[in-house]
């Protein structure tokens, strides 16, 4: 698999690390911070057999990085199951554990930005829980930002867990979405990464409500190294995201960053119309030296059909739009709180 490689031109070997490493030029410049606190922000959706695991596997690993402490802020994203109570436990016992419940699904994004709001650290690193983000990864892209750099990303450099359909249409999302888009969200990078502060903070200025988390990442900017890992399997349960999530996904981030959907009509309509015109005119003159050969009607049925649905097409692309705008301006907030859980104490939201 190819990474966005114009992007971010070096590339390295880690120590240690099977992957690879590509670096923007001036990522080393900067002094090393220490002695810093970094969030790990974990969105939890019916994960309930999943989160002893998760606490098992990412507490040895955070211990083990010198120099740096550690919170987790957990997300309940409206789990049915025993979610919250398995969290709200780890977090009576484990002080570096916060628990933040939402008062319903609101979906991952908006989960993700609960838990982005919520962390305190001095860069913050969103993780899926279900273990396919690699915890070991954690202390490689800890010590990229150690070097400098602002934004650090983990690459998928193979997605054999993926199902070929996903795979599939992941890549021609991510074709469609950069050749729309100014914005280039880089091919097969995930939420998981590792975010300065100052990062952090630019994506909370950005007032969106529909919130396609990966492209407004990538619209902040900021200077950007890139680290490849292998994506495993889930450990327990199985995804949460349906293929009808996953469309709604795409068209998400195609219309929150592109506006070429709506352009495209005005070209489509222009060659229609040429097309039409030039038709019109085949028509015309036959009729004027052959008289009428045949009645019309197929070639008629077929081009108010075609018409139709284009503009029916068209329509519902701006409805798509007009949607967002609407969503847009009612200024919801993304998600609710309902109560944090922390030091074994819980806190109703203000
Ligand atoms: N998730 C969430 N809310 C949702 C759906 C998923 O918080 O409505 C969480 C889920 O618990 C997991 C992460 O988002 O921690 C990624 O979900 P999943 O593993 O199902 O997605 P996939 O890895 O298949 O893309
Ligand atoms: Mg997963």
């Amino acid at each position: 698999m190819t990474g966005p490689t114009g992007l971010w031109p070096k590339t390295g070997e880690v120590p240690g690390f099977s992957g690879t490493i590509d670096r923007s030029p001036d990522s080393r410049s900067l002094s090393p911070k220490d002695k810093s606190i970094v969030s790990l922000v974990v969105p939890f959706y019916n994960e309930g057999e999943g989160v002893f695991f998760f606490h098992e596997a990412i507490v040895p690993i955070m211990e083990q990085i010198p120099g740096i402490g550690f919170e987790v802020v957990c997300v309940d994203d409206g789990s049915r199951d025993n979610t919250l109570d398995v969290l709200v436990d780890i977090a009576r016992r484990d002080s570096r554990f916060r628990v933040v419940e939402l008062s319903r699904n609101f979906g991952k994004e908006a989960a993700l930005t609960a838990g982005i709001d919520a962390a305190r650290g001095d860069a913050v690193i969103p993780i899926d829980a279900d273990l396919q983000d690699p915890p070991e990864l954690i202390p490689v892209l800890i010590d990229e930002w150690r070097k400098g750099a602002e934004m650090v990303l983990a690459h998928r450099s193979d997605r054999r867990s993926d199902t070929f359909m996903k795979r599939k249409t992941a890549e021609f999302f991510y074709r469609i979405h950069n050749k729309l888009s100014n914005v280039k969200v880089p091919e097969n990078v995930g939420d998981f990464r590792l975010m300065d502060r100052a990062v952090v903070e630019s994506l909370k200025r950005l007032p969106e409500r529909q919130r396609f988390m990966k492209g407004l990442f990538t619209w902040v900017g900021f200077r950007t190294v890139t680290v490849s890992y292998v994506r495993k399997p889930r450990i327990t349960g199985a995804t949460k995201l349906s293929p009808w999530k996953l469309w709604n996904f795409a068209l998400e981030g195609i219309t929150s960053f592109s506006t070429a959907p709506l352009r495209i009509w005005t070209y489509v309509g222009i060659v229609g119309a040429l097309a039409a015109f030039l038709y019109g005119s085949f028509i015309a003159l036959r009729t004027i030296f052959f008289g009428v050969v045949v009645p019309g009607y197929a070639s008629l049925l077929v081009s108010i059909l075609f018409i139709g649905s284009l503009q029916l097409i068209s329509i519902g692309v701006l409805g798509e739009y007009i949607g967002r705008i609407y969503l847009e301006t009612k200024q919801r907030p993304t998600y609710i709180v309902r109560k944090v859980y922390q030091d074994g104490s819980s806190g109703r939201e203000e």
